[in-house]
């Protein structure tokens, strides 16, 4: 082994310990609180993570339910079933570590960017940095078991193996190119983009700097052949046969390579390889054709994440580099770094990616991460390379990586995040299989989809991924609207989901009900589905609702989703939701913040100044034998809110008679439940269960 291999070795693998070892710190965190353990094993931090878990769960049985979601044909799910299956460790472990493991591996490509541009000390202060950096390790951390694991690395991979090609201009490196944009293709359905933006720098850095230069058109072909959309098997082949071809001829013309360039462009044309692009411009172009079917218009998820916008340069530059200063500095430095090095403008659209965050949003910062890192490495680097004291010099290195690392480490100890659902819950989830079958179906809001299909194993109306207007529609509907409504909606909806993924009809599920009840309007609906004697479909499944104490604080939510105006798009007017923990007892008058409280004489509410009688006022508290004691005191007949105390939880609720009226709060809250349409399973203060009778 050279001397200069022996080193990359050396880095890489104390860059990786490094990197791993800093992913320990949140485990070691929570490494006694029992309620983050479930099977012996510290449980994961990400939500959309339970869904590839469910996936390897089933890979691992054998064995799926039609319909129910369960992603088993999915990489991730996939490579987590192979570690299950060949490692000694629990499954809990795996899906536990395998965020830390994974993303820990980007030491690996920022040191071979650095062996590639002969600056292996810059790769290793970078591969630290990089490793660790604040948006990286987020998304990284142990624990946060998703395909992000992986998005960062194998894109990386691509740049490391693109300037590699360049640097040496073997062909045995064009091989590599194709081998790791393909990786990133199956690992992540949208790669497309960078993947596209890797050849695009390419193609204009062979026009402007190298257009006699074969070697560079080559890397085109090979990397053009990538983006076919076909299957791998094939073009894994044509990728061997080119390069057996380019080994055999060493002296190859330029405008025969130019014709199997323009080949592959026209199999990339009709393989419909360019169609994420076209998909996208149609978008925009279309952007308001609507078909000629009677359309419904339902509110979006969209609308109910806070605008993206603008985020502020000091969130940008710390999730870069953690810290303002080493981002201005490593932005001077990737500067430096395209002057010294010409070829590292093909990391181009990594940087550019990560610096559209800027304007469209936090998750793209990561993607500039390991490329800033590398930069700030090669600043460092080249500024001791000034300092003729040796002693001088290490004590400048030792103090800029301080400067460097410090911010990073700092924000790995305070990133203290959750598991998604504690050990109690998940106890109460993982109980729900002893009593319903895998194909029920479970009625709840679509954050808590993927958990409940994991531990629970069931079927859910909506997740992580399911949650289109549409499909939320009916859940708001079933968990905001008087039970009545609420029972026939859900019924209704599960036994459409279930007939309409039988016989293959797409659509809504509103709309294939409206036309088979023979309805026009969606008020129509409202009315039909809120009747008693409504025929229904057959029941084919069990429906159990689940209602937790934290869906209190997302109700509001919730209930946006179906209080539309299907037919027009018109919102309806909010109803008075108030929920509080903050209570203090003033004599008279209760403060319940927000410029809210409760006049104990006058039983009325004072809500900014404005006076609003109250109907009722409700206590409720666990007696002796844990029974819910809900007692009712009626106030003013004619009054307009109603106020909730529910003395154990020590919460107050404040609500119009729409709200109170609603199955969530009449379930959850007051345990007032419909004897025909209800049975309770489950009453646990955290979380109520009910199963649906008709
Ligand atoms: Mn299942």
């Amino acid at each position: 082994m050279t001397l200069e291999n022996k080193k990359l070795l050396t880095y890489t693998l104390i860059a990786f310990v490094f990197a791993f070892a800093l992913r320990l710190i949140w485990v070691a965190q929570f490494s006694d609180n029992k309620d983050f353990y479930w099977n012996d094993q510290i449980m994961i931090n990400t939500n959309d993570g339970y869904w590839f878990a469910e996936g390897a769960r089933d890979i691992l049985a054998g064995t799926h339910q039609d319909n129910d979601l369960s992603p088993i044909t999915h990489p991730m799910a996939k490579l987590t079933a192979l570690l299950a299956t060949i490692l000694p460790f629990s499954f809990e472990t795996i899906i536990l570590y395998m965020s830390a493991f994974f993303g820990s591996l980007l030491v690996i490509p920022i040191m071979l960017l650095g062996k590639s541009i002969k600056e292996l000390d810059a790769g290793f202060i970078g591969a630290l940095l990089g490793s660790i950096a604040w948006s990286y390790y987020n998304r990284t951390m142990t624990g946060y078991y998703d395909t992000d694991m992986l998005n960062i690395v194998l894109p990386t991979f691509i740049l490391y193996s693109m300037v590699q090609a360049i640097q040496v201009q073997k062909n045995r490196y064009l091989i590599l190119i194709p081998f790791f944009i393909m990786a990133y293709q199956i690992w992540y359905h949208g790669s497309y983009s960078l993947n596209f933006a890797f050849v695009a720098i390419m193609v204009l850095y062979t026009l402007v700097f190298e257009r006699k230069n074969v070697f560079f058109y080559k890397t085109i072909l090979f990397m053009s052949v990538a983006m076919i959309s076909t299957y791998l098997l094939l073009k894994v082949l044509i990728v061997l046969a080119l390069f057996y071809y380019f080994h055999t001829n060493k002296k190859v013309n330029l405008k025969f390579i130019w014709a199997l360039i323009a080949a592959t462009i026209i199999f990339i044309l009709i393989s419909g390889g360019l169609n994420p692009i076209l998909v996208q411009l149609k978008s925009y172009i279309f952007r308001d054709v609507s078909s000629n079917e009677q359309s419904l218009h339902f509110y979006n998820v969209a609308q109910t994440v806070r605008e993206a916008g603008k985020i502020p340069f000091e969130t940008f530059a710390n999730r870069i580099s953690g810290s303002r200063l080493m981002f201005i500095a490593s932005f001077g430095a990737y500067i430096m770094l395209l002057f010294r090095f010409r070829i590292m403008l093909l990391s181009l659209p990594m940087v550019a990616l990560g610096f559209l965050a800027y304007v469209g949003g936090l998750r793209f910062t990561v993607y500039a991460v390991p490329i800033m890192a590398l930069a700030l490495g090669y600043l460092v680097v080249m500024t001791s390379r000034n300092i003729k004291n040796t002693k001088l010099k290490y004590l400048f290195v030792a103090f800029a990586m301080l400067f460097i690392l410090f911010p990073n480490i700092a924000h790995i100890i305070a990133y203290k995040v959750p598991v998604v659902f504690d050990a109690k819950e998940v106890k109460i989830l993982s109980d729900m299989q002893k009593y319903t079958s895998k194909d029920d179906y479970v009625m709840t809001w679509w954050d808590y989809g993927y958990p409940i299909r994991y531990y629970a194993d069931v079927k859910t109306f909506v997740d992580g991924g399911k949650h289109a207007g549409d499909v939320n529609y009916p859940v708001s509907l079933a968990l905001t609207k008087p039970q009545e409504l609420s029972a026939n909606i859900a019924r209704a909806t599960m036994e459409y989901d279930e007939s309409a993924f039988k016989e293959k009809r797409a659509g809504s599920y509103i709309k294939m009900m409206m036309k088979d009840y023979n309805v026009f309007s969606g008020g129509e609906l409202i009315d039909l589905m809120s009747a008693s004697a409504l025929k229904l479909p057959k029941k084919t499944a069990d429906i159990y609702y689940y209602l937790p104490m934290r869906m209190l604080s997302i109700y509001q939510t919730v209930e946006l989703f179906s209080n539309i105006d299907i037919d027009t798009g018109k919102m309806g007017k909010s109803p008075f939701f108030y929920q509080t923990t903050h209570i203090k007892d003033m004599g008279s008058k209760i403060d319940l913040g927000r410029g809210i409280y409760l006049d104990k004489a006058k039983g009325s509410v004072n809500i900014q100044g404005k006076e609003i009688p109250l109907a009722m006022f409700i206590t409720t508290k666990y007696n002796q034998f844990q029974k819910l004691d809900v007692n009712k005191q009626v106030i003013n007949v004619s009054g307009n809110l109603i106020a909730i105390f529910m003395r154990d939880y020590g919460r107050f609720l404040i609500l119009d008679s729409n709200s109170f009226e609603s199955t969530y709060i009449q379930l959850f809250v007051l345990e007032n439940y419909d004897k025909n349409l209800f049975e309770p399973v489950e009453i646990n203060p955290m979380v109520k269960i009910y199963k649906l009778k008709i």
